[in-house]
């Protein structure tokens, strides 16, 4: 009923040769997607164009970006615009990840314009959500996610709102060897969702793809993605070894 996804973030890893390289190793697995699974490749953005022309014959398999700036276009040298994202062919973009909110200072306020700019130009956004340890510790994860929500999302109208997925990555799990337990994930997506629902009504909440990242990997994805509010992963360190991420997208339910 929605989409079960398992998306690459390859982060700023791997030269063009290894990526074409991953990508063709990936394919050439023998893969078989299930109907309503999607793989989805965010690349650096030097290597879009290439990863596009790999990725084209491939049904299932989608082309991300890794961010895009907030505003259309203009004097702003060094930046991407979701328009440059959409003429070279890329289907996702992930916004909002944690790497981004704290080395790039990307306030709630700030990818709400990017998610907007995302859309306007045919972009899936993948938001990313998430609360760092001392939250988790002060059991405080629930407010701050439904507070990152409502600052970067509820101004979205219903029908904006399916072209959007959601991945909820927990700071603490992120490339540090640590992963949510499945409890702790299916509790949060559980709540995620019933965010959404309040919101946007139950049928909108349903059809919400969430995925979960934090080293997530071939020997954890099974659990996490079994449970019935994890819809795929958002995956770093293992999306870079071919057959980490085939056994990944293999788990997918
Ligand atoms: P990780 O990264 O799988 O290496 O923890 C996930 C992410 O940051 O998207």
């Amino acid at each position: 009923m929605r989409k079960k996804i398992a998306a690459a973030n390859w982060k700023m890893n791997l030269s063009l040769l290894q990526g074409e390289q991953l990508i063709n190793d990936i394919l050439q697995s023998g893969i078989k997607l299930k109907e309503g699974q999607e793989v989805v490749i965010a690349t650096p953005f030097p290597y879009l164009l290439k990863a596009k022309t790999l990725l084209k014959n491939y049904p299932g398999f989608y082309l991300g970006a890794q961010n895009c700036y907030s505003e259309k276009s203009g004097a702003f040298t060094g930046e991407v615009s979701a328009e440059m994202l959409q003429s070279v062919g890329v289907d996702y973009v992930i916004l909002g990840h944690s790497e981004r909110r704290e080395y790039f200072e990307e306030s709630n306020a700030m990818l709400a314009k990017k998610i907007d700019m995302a859309l306007a130009y045919g972009l899936k956004p993948i938001f990313c959500c998430g609360e760092p340890l001392e939250v988790r510790k002060a059991e405080g994860q629930n407010a701050y996610v439904a507070t990152q929500l409502e600052e970067s999302l509820f101004h979205l109208s219903a029908e904006q709102l399916q072209q959007v997925v959601i991945a909820y990555e927990p700071i603490w799990a992120i490339g540090t060897g640590l992963t949510a337990s499945a409890a702790q994930a299916q509790d949060m997506h559980a709540y995620i969702r019933s965010q959404i629902a309040a919101k946007y009504g139950r049928e909108a909440a349903l059809h919400l793809s969430i995925l979960y990242g934090g080293s997530a990997k071939p020997a954890n994805a099974g659990e996490l993605f079994a449970c019935p509010d994890v819809d795929g992963g958002l995956i770093g360190g293992a999306s870079l070894v071919a057959a980490d991420f085939t056994a990944i997208i293999e788990k997918l339910s």
